[in-house]
């Protein structure tokens, strides 16, 4: 297909998602328009700053900004001239205070791009929402758009995740394409043209069974993680070690290791908030006990943290009240800085509660953990907040973490006592070099 062949692109939303997917649509030669109703988000991406932390996008970024194929806009009226497919990429975030999603920001970019769509064209929903929400936005956008514009809606929905976003993007394991006409499915191949070129497996279905897919291997991640965890608590009360557990079951294929490590458990934009929807919506509409183990994957999920604290208090001789604690990580995994949900933090906050005296480090999260939580007290490195600590907590499995040398933190400490949220340090060179060493799960 030549370019002159190639459909214009919108990107509405220019988070974490839909930045990435409009910059490496635009490095497969797509001309792409990105929007976004945050102007300082606009204006630093159109100034070459990717306003967040993705490995690979900022350089991503400057070349397609320099090729003339990608820019910005807050305007809707821009965005539907440019576009023949509109990718919809903005946030489903939880309900305050309901594990309902929250779907105000889907409705609001089909109001404000269906009135500007004046020729053929097609809406293409990538966030991740509760099934039902398309057909429902495709009455929305019938009924707003022009008569005579012929706009249809499909769903694509994405499974990029966050720190190998540019090459999940580029080669996503499969595409999904939600369909209700063959020229949607046309324009959908059009789009991908260049990773369908790569012989990228693609599964063409209808629009429920497109929102379902992202919620279903969202919710089968989670449960494998709260599977390993549940039996880290079986460990815990009988001495057993879950890490030989995990490495014994991750030979059998067709369980795997990957998903399978125990720890600290799952937190950050997606995972726990599209649990909780899809319970929410299977109960909505009737289903909820086919999915009523997903609420038993979240307990599960939450009791780590818990119990994570417990670990720190039974270091500390059962009173957390003034001790020093250094903190390792706030970002909710590593090579990302996104805070959502981040049970690192979660930790953090809530032993600042307890009258710890917490400091934290995290090599990209601290602008984010700053300005959302202000309370906590940051350093400058790990050796920064371990100066002088009672105990060293490592919540997020950093590289830089894991490579820590035990000799070289027992220079700086008050006390040598770890507490391994990750299961990501070497216990037996901890312990030799006179580590106190605990982590969940483990003797
Ligand atoms: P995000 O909060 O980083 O980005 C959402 C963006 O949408 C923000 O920049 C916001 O300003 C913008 N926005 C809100 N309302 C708008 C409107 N009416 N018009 C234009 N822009 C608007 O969120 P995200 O992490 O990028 O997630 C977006 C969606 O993608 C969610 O449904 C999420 O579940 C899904 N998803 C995310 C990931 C991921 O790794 N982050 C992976 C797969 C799917």
């Amino acid at each position: 297909m030549s370019d002159a062949e190639l459909p214009r692109l919108t990107v509405i939303g220019t988070g974490y998602l839909g930045a990435t997917h409009a910059i490496c649509m635009a490095s497969l030669g797509y001309d792409v328009v990105g929007l976004d109703v945050d102007p300082g988000k606009i204006r630093k991406l159109q100034s070459g700053e990717v306003p967040f932390f993705e490995p690979g996008l900022p350089e991503l970024l400057a070349k397609t900004l320099e090729s003339g194929r990608l820019r910005f806009t807050t305007s809707y009226a821009e965005a539907a001239e440019h576009g023949d497919v509109h990718f919809i990429c903005v946030g489903t975030p939880q309900q305050p205070g309901l594990d309902a999603c929250d779907l105000s920001y889907v409705d609001a970019a089909v109001r404000g791009l269906a009135p500007h769509l004046t020729r053929r064209c097609l809406v293409v929903g990538k966030s991740t929402v509760p099934v039902g929400t398309a057909a429902r936005l495709s009455g929305l956008l019938t009924e707003l758009a022009p008569a005579g514009a012929e706009v249809e809606l499909a769903w694509n929905p994405e499974f990029l995740r966050e720190g190998f976003a540019v090459d999940d993007t580029l080669r996503p394991d499969r595409l999904v394409f939600g369909v209700t006409t063959e020229w949607a499915r046309e324009r959908l191949a059009a789009a991908f043209a260049p990773i369908l070129d790569l012989g990228t497996p693609t599964v063409v279905t209808d629009l429920p069974t497109a929102e379902l897919v992202k919620v279903a291997a969202n919710s089968f991640l989670a449960t494998k993680i709260s599977y390993i965890n549940a039996m880290a608590e079986i460990c815990e009360a009988t001495g057993a070690d879950v890490r030989d557990l995990a490495q014994a079951l991750a030979y059998d294929d067709r369980i795997g290791g990957r998903f399978l490590q125990p720890g600290l458990g799952f937190g950050g934009g997606c995972l726990p908030k599209d649990i909780r929807a899809f319970a929410y919506r299977a109960e909505e509409i009737g289903v909820g006990q086919a999915v009523s183990f997903l609420r038993e994957v979240d307990a599960i999920n939450r009791r780590r943290r818990s119990r994570t604290i417990d670990l720190v208090r039974e270091l500390l001789g059962g009173q957390l009240n003034g001790q020093r604690v250094a903190c390792l990580g706030a970002a909710f995994k590593p090579n990302s800085d996104d805070i959502r949900d981040a049970p690192a933090l979660d930790v953090a906050r809530t032993m600042h509660g307890l009258g710890a005296n917490v400091r934290v480090y995290d090599p990209a999260a601290l602008d984010n953990a700053r300005r959302t939580y202000p309370e906590l007290r940051y350093g400058t490195s790990a050796m920064d907040v371990a100066r002088d600590a009672d105990v060293v907590v490592l919540l997020t499995e950093w590289a830089e973490f894991r490579e820590i040398q035990p000799e070289a933190l027992s220079e700086v400490v008050a006390h040598r006592r770890i507490v391994d949220g990750r299961h990501a340090l070497d216990r037996d060179a901890w312990r030799a070099a006179g580590w106190e060493y605990r982590a969940l799960g483990r003797p």
